[in-house]
């Protein structure tokens, strides 16, 4: 069989296959062509069609939130939520996320203020928002890094203290809950991202999570190009409504994400155990009352592993182990936002440090144990 292959081919084939850092969960594909056919057979494609509305209410029951308006991707959520709240000026956020994060921001043309995270969570910390208040500042925007969850209570203080809105960056809180509540009731809003490396994806997909029926509806119009009705529009709205496609495959994976978040949780349980007499390798703390989705696993590398993060970094990638960096460079450190925040940069101690320690390993429902056994070798044995 394998003869009609190029040699080079079939060593390729014979060596160990690449590990990536993730790999997106897809069901068998023959569960797919059902939801195909009906969307062939009703030609509605998108535009809120019945795929999008069932998704939306299947989505609204499994998180434990209120209301839930999809969007085509994360970012275009984020963008939207604070177009929703009308924000201006300056927003303090994190320096310790995906560069949309802060993107989302300039699109809207308000600047962004960096401040420090925890060093325990990678949040951001809550002790050094009030610091970085002026005039200006309008919002919080905190991301609830790797799904764990913010310190929600003191954000939500700070904020009313100053009357500023919060509003989370809730790309990897997908199904988290703290004593038993979804931590995407926080904040005047939330937003999701289902993208391909997300722990449950549409392709590309993302939701705004909204308080009550009369903000969603808002945000529904500002999806939709401000359109009310035929002849009515509201406001300079964009297209950021998710097609039918997405929302079919959504409703397909909702069949799935119990046991791929199970599995995920082994997972993170087995780099756990393995992981934890290896000098110098810390894993991220879990809290007893927080249900996550283990959605990354982070370590941070200590001087006393021997080896730098970097180093290890390489040493995995040249066994075909393409760990990542999860957040290096700090989205401060972009040089486009260096100018911004030359003044800031300077105060961003502990990112700056875990952004330099930090080694987010394989996670994801398909891996195998052996594979996983690898990387464990691997971080073991190379530090020797
Ligand atoms: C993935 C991600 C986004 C962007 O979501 P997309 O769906 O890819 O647009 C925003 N913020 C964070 C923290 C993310 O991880």
């Amino acid at each position: 069989m394998t003869a009609s292959l190029p040699t080079d081919t079939v060593s390729t084939l014979l060596r160990q296959e690449r590990i990536f850092v993730t790999q997106p969960h897809l069901p068998p594909l023959e569960q797919f062509m059902p939801y195909l056919e009906q969307i062939w057979q009703s030609k509605i494609l998108t535009n809120g069609g019945p795929f999008h509305q069932q998704l939306e209410q299947t989505l609204c029951e499994y998180l434990g939130v209120p209301y839930l308006s999809l969007f085509s991707n994360g970012t275009l959520a984020l963008i939207t939520a604070l177009q929703a709240l009308r924000i201006t000026g300056e927003v303090i956020t994190t320096p310790y996320s995906f560069v949309a994060t802060a993107h989302s921001l300039l699109w809207n043309g308000v600047k962004p203020v960096f401040v420090d995270i925890d060093p325990r969570t990678f949040n951001l910390d809550p002790a050094r928002i009030e610091e970085a208040i002026t005039p200006q500042t309008t919002a919080i925007m905190p991301v609830h890094c790797y799904g764990q969850p913010c310190d929600v209570e003191a954000i939500r203080k700070i904020a009313d203290n100053y009357n500023l809105k919060v509003i989370y960056d809730a790309a990897h809180a997908f199904g988290v809950r703290k004593n038993g509540e979804s931590v995407l009731r926080h904040g005047d809003l939330s937003a999701l991202s289902f993208h391909a490396t997300k722990v449950f994806n549409t392709f590309e997909g993302g939701a705004i999570i909204c308080p009550d029926a009369k903000t969603k509806q808002h945000i529904d119009h500002l999806k939709n190009f401000g359109f009310v009705d035929e002849v009515t529009v509201v406001a300079s709205g964009i297209n950021g409504k998710m097609s039918e496609i997405n929302a079919a495959f959504g409703m397909l994976q909702m069949q799935h994400i119990d046991r791929a978040i199970e599995r995920r949780r082994e997972i993170g349980a087995t780099y756990r155990r393995l992981l934890a007499d290896v000098p110098g390798v810390r894993c991220a703390e879990s809290s007893p009352d927080t249900e996550s989705n283990y959605s990354y696993f982070p370590i941070l590398v200590d001087e006393e592993y021997g080896l730098s993060r970097d180093a290890l970094y390489h040493k995995l990638r040249d066994h075909e182990i393409y760990a990542r960096r999860y957040f290096y460079p700090l989205i401060s450190d972009f040089p486009m936002y260096r100018g911004l925040a030359s003044a800031q940069r300077s105060n961003l101690p502990v990112a700056s440090e875990v952004a330099l320690k930090v080694l987010c390993l394989p996670i994801y429902p398909e891996l195998r144990d052996e594979d996983q056994g690898r990387v464990i070798e691997i971080i073991r044995a190379a530090r020797a």
